[in-house]
């Protein structure tokens, strides 16, 4: 059991929806084979699922009668998404779709992911369930702090909030005194954010003198990007709140799909709406629960675009055995990064995510980080970027020059390759208000 704060150790295990949360994992299985047939019969009605599935012999979902069946169903990757753009996965009238969605296009081409009013209101009961796993009641007050509008972590989480029946304080992200101020007015007792921009939060409630007694804040829901456990220690310490891991993508509707319950052991997996499988990025090939691999996710109640077996590029692994909290669906570890994140530092393989955790360790250095990469010949140079945190310096270069030199090799000892490091005043590095772009890759390709 890894509570990290005490706080939820007198809560009571909520959920949104018992029963579905909790049932037998034999009767799981098998409903997802009923829904798998009618997700097949969707998927039919788009051109190019239709070409896929009946060349290898599924003319209907009825084909599908277990899951080497399943199995059978090639791969759907981000660039087949995207090379549909803009409606080549669209499977339902235009004039039952109520919504859409796009992906940040963090990587590339956007992906379009249409939705039915079914679509949208599976989509908030995934997400109310996620917050009330996670804690959230109807007492709380609720600001979301992500982007309301194509991104989906705003309207996302929004719908499952008010279905939760919490206040939701609709505050999209940005302006950032103003979300202090607002938390402090309205006695918000949750936000949600993406993890780099509740360290920047941290910092402005520094820089305005905010006591945190001033506050009200007693959990965050943190995701759409990586992190490290180091750095959810840091925000729990810093802010004394409950810091919960929450991880979707817009293919997947968006957040909603995997998420932490109050044991903080592992996001729970919402098996009745979507199949998890962890693949080998390389051979493709199915791992078991334990073993380090891609996520792939089929939807299972999807209407306007059902995706079958999507390569999402994102690397965990399957937590074996049940959660004390009794929900059976099962639980991934923190995402290390997607398999395009990992950089190749002289030969060495690299995610930024251990660079990260080694950072956050240090209560000297602030929240913000930025890592650079450049090239001499064949040769990569690496720095990483910290702030400083004023507070902790009596101001003698020598402890800078100390300072340096342990973060320097730490970060050697974690990922074997030698980097720079350089300190920087705190509130110069660029900040990000969603997702934020830690990898500046000037290296030019020979
Ligand atoms: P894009 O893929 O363009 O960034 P999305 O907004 O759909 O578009 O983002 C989904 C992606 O964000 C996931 O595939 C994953 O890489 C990342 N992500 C989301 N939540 C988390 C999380 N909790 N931890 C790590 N990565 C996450
Ligand atoms: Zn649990």
């Amino acid at each position: 059991m890894m509570i990290l704060n005490n706080k939820e150790l007198d809560l009571e295990i909520n959920y949104f929806d018992k029963k579905n949360e909790t049932l037998d994992r034999e009767y799981l299985e098998k409903l997802q084979l009923t829904k798998l047939v009618k997700t097949v019969d969707q998927a039919l009605k788009i051109e190019f699922y239709k070409k896929r599935l009946n060349g290898i012999g599924i003319k209907s979902g009825r084909d599908i009668k277990s899951f080497e069946d399943f199995k059978k169903i090639p791969f759907t990757s981000k660039d087949e998404l995207r090379s549909s753009y803009p409606k080549g996965f669209l499977s339902v009238d235009m004039d039952d779709v109520i919504r859409l969605h796009t992906s940040s296009g963090t990587t590339g081409v956007p992906t379009v992911i249409y939705h039915t009013r079914n679509d949208i209101e599976n989509w908030a009961f995934l997400t109310a369930r996620c917050m009330m796993a996670a804690g959230a009641t109807k007492k709380d007050i609720f600001q979301n702090m992500t982007g309301y509008g194509l991104f989906t972590g705003g309207l996302g989480m929004h719908y499952g909030a008010e279905k939760i029946g919490m206040t939701v304080i609709p505050a999209g992200s940005g302006n950032t005194k103003r979300q202090i101020q607002m938390m402090k007015d309205f006695k918000t007792t949750v936000v949600h954010a993406t993890p780099s921009y509740m360290l920047h939060i941290y910092d402005i409630i520094v820089e305005e003198g905010i006591n945190l007694s001033e506050l009200s804040l007693k959990r965050a829901f943190l995701g759409a990007e990586p992190y490290g456990e180091q750095t959810r220690k840091k925000l729990e310490d810093l802010l004394k709140i409950d810091v919960y891991n929450s991880y979707g993508l817009s293919e997947m509707n968006g957040p909603g799909v995997s998420f932490e319950c109050i044991y903080k052991n592992g996001m729970h997996t919402w098996e009745d709406f979507f199949i998890l499988e962890i693949i080998d990025p390389v051979t493709g090939k199915v791992l078991e629960d334990g073993k380090q691999g891609e996520i792939v996710f089929t939807t299972l109640d999807r209407e306007a675009t059902p995706i079958l077996r999507y390569r999402t590029k994102d690397l965990t692994h399957v937590y074996k055995g049940r959660c004390e909290c009794g929900r059976v669906h099962r639980r991934i570890s923190r995402i290390t990064g997607r398999t395009d994140d990992m950089l190749i530092i002289n030969g060495a393989n690299v995610f930024p995510s251990q660079i990260e955790e080694v950072i956050m360790k240090y209560p000297e250095v602030g929240t913000n980080y930025q890592i650079f990469l450049t090239n001499k010949g064949a040769l990569d140079k690496l720095t990483v970027k910290v702030e400083i945190y004023s507070k902790m310096f009596k101001g003698e270069i020598s402890e800078l020059d100390s300072l340096k030199k342990r973060i320097a090799d730490h970060i050697k000892s974690a990922i074997i390759v030698n980097p720079t490091v350089e300190l920087h005043e705190p509130g110069s590095l660029p900040v990000s208000e969603g997702k934020a772009k830690r990898v500046i890759d000037e290296r030019s390709k020979l």
